[in-house]
């Protein structure tokens, strides 16, 4: 099936998405289940790789530093109203910045509160703070524990790795805070409001080496990512040599660790989103496996915007022109770049269509996909990697169910 254009040449999803003539034929939109609120626009850490501050789109600069208390009460009432309207049994909001704990412990408990005080009986929330992990302290937990936030913290492995690109703004290397930000966390008492470990993978770093370190803190679930980047801006070690797979060599490498260790293993969404795809199940995450987003963000002065991490691509590729203030999450439904997200294989390239492993990877993580020029109608930057990690899991996964076939006669 063709996508459904308009016009025959310009950038997709803007200029070329037809989003009445799709719902006229019964497009439906999916409502939002994922609210990123960020509620400080600045951070503590000058990460060499930050999508909000490194990246082309430098809009971050007119930002509001800190949300305000009554952005905080509308993009609630909102999020509340949206629940009302489209009552789901569940919902995410997830803190983010910047650097959120800089927000301060008040503006949390208050977004917090209010967000649960306002939805309908019946929707649930799940609140997360993704942090850098520094300025967990005892009034961070203590409002953790008493308000049910859960903590995500950023590591990217070994303190030689973590604090190559993961440093201050005096150029310090932050590793030992967040390392003892994570000992805490994984403290019996304090456990229960720790969510995991994110980790932007350095493709130059030892696989195993990164893996065990992350496992030392015995997380609970390791949320691995790929560095931001696309076919104009390539991320670093993705050459334009289609026979060289430097991620889906070094995942593959971390798969097989995770994939044969004895006992239950940690949580890694992006590996078990692929095996549950394989065995025709569904994705959990957002970066494999090709399901709609159902993802709005609000920054710190209440505007509505598509994913923050479509900054990587240019300067003002996530506004919509939408704010808390004066619209509703609805109006960001019938946004070209949210539809586009909702197609499932409608959204992709014509070459992710008929990609024999298009099933499972559906096109990748959707900033991977952009190019200057004609948008996010392309393969993920990433493609060879993620046509040889595949391969792989598909292939440990054949033979596990041959064997243990083998075992049953
Ligand atoms: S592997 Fe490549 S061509 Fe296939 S669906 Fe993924 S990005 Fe598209």
């Amino acid at each position: 099936m063709t996508p459904p254009v308009g016009a025959a040449r310009g950038q997709w999803p803007d200029d070329l998405l037809d989003v009445a003539a799709l719902r006229a034929a019964g497009q439906r939109p999916l409502a939002f289940r994922e609210f990123v609120i960020k509620v400080h626009s600045r951070c503590n850490l000058a990460c060499t790789y930050c999508y909000v501050y490194e990246a082309a789109d430098q809009l971050w600069r007119a930002q509001p530093h800190s949300m305000s208390q009554t952005t905080a009460e509308q993009v609630c009432r909102r999020i509340a109203e949206h629940a009302e309207r489209h009552r789901p049994a569940s919902l995410r909001a997830i803190l983010h910045g910047g650097e959120p704990l800089l927000a301060g412990v008040p503006l949390l408990r208050g977004l917090s509160r209010a967000l649960r005080d306002r939805l309908p009986a019946g929707t649930d929330a799940e609140v997360v703070v993704q942090t850098n992990g520094t300025l967990l302290d005892d009034d961070v937990l203590r409002l953790c524990h008493q308000e049910g936030i859960r903590i995500a913290v950023s590591l990217d492995g070994t303190p030689e790795v973590h604090d190559l690109a993961r440093r201050d703004h005096a150029g310090r290397g932050s590793h030992a805070r967040v390392s003892a930000a994570l000992r805490r966390l994984a403290a019996p008492e304090h456990r229960d409001v720790w969510a995991g470990i994110l980790c932007t993978v350095d493709v130059t770093a030892d696989p195993l080496a990164t893996y065990e370190h992350l496992l030392s803190y015995d997380p609970p679930a390791i949320r691995l990512l790929l560095p931001l980047g696309n076919w104009t801006d390539r991320p670093p070690g993705r050459t334009a040599d289609p026979s060289r797979t430097p991620y889906g060599q070094w995942l593959a490498t971390v798969f097989d660790r995770w994939y044969h260790a004895p006992g239950p293993p940690v949580r890694i969404a992006f590996f078990e989103s692929i095996l549950d795809l394989l065995l025709g199940g569904v994705t959990r995450t957002e970066t494999i496996g090709g399901a709609p987003s159902q993802l709005a963000v609000v920054d710190t002065d209440g505007a509505l915007t598509l994913s923050d991490q479509l900054k990587s691509a240019y300067e003002g590729a996530d506004r919509t022109g939408l704010d808390v203030h004066r619209h509703a999450f609805d109006a960001l439904l019938d946004h070209p770049g949210v539809v586009a997200r909702q197609l499932a294989a409608r959204g992709l390239a014509a070459q992710c269509r008929a990609c024999p492993v298009g099933g499972i990877c559906g096109g990748g993580h959707y900033p991977h996909r952009y190019r200057a020029g004609n948008g996010y109608l392309n393969p993920s930057v990433y493609c060879p990697d993620l046509i040889a990690l595949i391969r792989h899991v598909a292939g440990v996964l054949r033979a596990d169910l041959d064997r243990a076939d083998g075992a049953g006669r």
